[in-house]
């Protein structure tokens, strides 16, 4: 089939590049010109594992292409948006993004196009573009909602593996057609309402969010009464009902999409007069567990001005580069308001942080610089080269062995196992 992807971020770039891997033909259009100049060489504007080798085997293939110019629109039976939706400063999504799309797609669709938004929109946002490319175009189109559930540092696995494909449609032959697209993959598809496949995608965003606010007020409980969280999620976990995913404890979701979403849906569901007071709990907890760290550190040392503290991980997850809403944010700047000297190391995403805490902190070339010398060592991302650290020797090049671990990286036999070491975790008793 021939299709055209709007927008080369994460899931447009991951979209395109699947879609061509199983023998689509497949054109990728963004306004960025630096990135399709890029992407056209081959070199990934992001950090996502096993993108690279998949972009530059298809690009040879003759499969996929890259432009910035929308007359590329002309032949393609399916043409896919997934530019970015951010949050606006009151709470609704910002939709310029895809009005624009929209309107610069429009002079170049044919009748028999199919468009199908993937980027996460709020219910009614897909007749909303339905019609606003209509009153452009001067023709009716066929639109699907074609929500994306992939996650940055697995894309390609998650694209090619997907639990479900929804598909919420008003016309069947359109909605066909996309199953047709998805046929390669053999994944189980869901078709819906053009409305439930967007609430589809909140739903279950919150859910997952909800999930970790969950545990995370659990572990503090756990704290307080000297339980173990690791235990207690673990026992949770074995139920069937419950499940183990998402029950792990830390320092808060981050990224372009949990913060986002659930912060969309409740406000969605307070225009419409409903009270959502569950996800303005999930929120709420999330943006508490943020300080937590730097709490632990104020009870340990009193004050942190002149202390040098090091944080081990900026991205809001392991392997991506991506800084959207990273905890870490929260924390550095914290840190640096009570005056402690700051130095960070992160394995991929050094150049986005140092974009958003510019000169504020210190970012050091290895683990080993960015521990030497400090009172005490943040973790703040469970990257795997982390969680493999030799311990006794980290702990050595440090002034004082003192660790906060904000994703519960160590179990408890490894820190036993360090002659001299102050261990503070996340819903598990101190070591000391
Ligand atoms: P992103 O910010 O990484 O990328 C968006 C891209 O769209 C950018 O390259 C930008 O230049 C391009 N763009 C903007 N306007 C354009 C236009 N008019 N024409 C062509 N290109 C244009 O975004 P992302 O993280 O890939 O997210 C895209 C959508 O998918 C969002 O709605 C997001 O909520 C949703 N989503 C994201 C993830 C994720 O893990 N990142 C997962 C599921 C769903």
């Amino acid at each position: 089939m021939k299709i055209a992807v709007l927008g080369t971020g994460y899931v447009g770039l991951s979209t395109g590049v699947c879609l061509s891997e199983i023998g689509h033909n497949v054109t990728c259009i963004d306004i960025n010109k630096e990135k399709i100049k890029h992407l056209r060489q081959g070199i990934l504007p992001i950090y996502e594992p096993g993108l690279e080798a998949l972009l530059a085997s298809n690009i040879t293939a003759g499969r996929l292409r890259f432009t910035t110019d929308r007359k590329e629109l002309k032949d393609k039976e399916i043409i896919i948006i997934a530019v970015g939706t951010p949050q606006r400063e009151d709470g609704e999504a910002d939709l310029s993004y895809i009005e624009q799309a929209a309107k610069d797609i429009s002079g170049y669709i044919a009748e028999s196009s199919i468009i199908v938004i993937k980027s996460t929109v709020p219910v009614g946002t897909n007749e909303y573009i339905k019609k606003t490319i209509e009153k452009e175009c001067g023709f009716s189109i066929q639109i699907i909602s074609n929500p994306e559930f992939l996650r940055q540092g697995s894309a390609i696995h998650d694209t090619m593996n997907a639990d479900r494909i929804i598909i919420g449609y008003e016309n069947k032959a359109a909605a066909m057609k996309l199953q047709e697209m998805y046929r390669p993959l053999n994944l189980p598809i869901l078709l819906t309402s053009i409305r439930s496949a967007e609430m589809i995608k909140y739903a279950s965003n919150a859910f997952l969010a909800t999930k970790i606010s969950f545990i995370n007020a659990m572990a503090n409980i756990c704290e307080a009464v000297g339980a173990n969280i690791e235990d207690v999620a673990q026992g949770m976990g074995k139920d069937k009902r419950i499940g183990e995913a998402f029950l792990k404890p830390g320092i808060g979701y981050g990224g372009s999409c949990f913060p986002k979403d659930v912060e969309v849906l409740h406000h969605t569901a307070s225009l419409y007069g409903i009270n959502s007071s569950l996800l303005k709990e999930t929120i709420e907890i999330n943006e508490s567990q943020k300080d937590l760290l730097v709490k632990k550190a104020l009870i340990r040392f009193g004050k942190l001005k002149g202390k040098k503290i090091t944080m081990l991980g900026l991205a809001f997850k392991p392997d991506t580069d991506d800084m959207r809403e990273a905890p870490s944010i929260n924390i550095a700047r914290s840190l640096t308001s009570l005056g402690a000297e700051v130095v960070a190391y992160d394995p991929a995403a050094m150049i986005n942080a140092k974009g958003i805490l510019g000169d504020k902190i210190l970012f050091a070339n290895s683990v080993d610089e960015a521990v030497w010398n400090a009172d005490a060592l943040f973790i703040v991302t469970e990257w795997q080269e982390f969680q493999q650290l030799n311990l006794p020797t980290v702990l050595k090049k440090m002034k004082h062995p003192i660790i906060f671990d904000g994703r519960n990286c160590f179990k408890e036999d490894r820190i036993k196992a360090c002659e001299t070491i102050e261990y503070y975790s996340i819903g598990r008793p101190d070591m000391i």
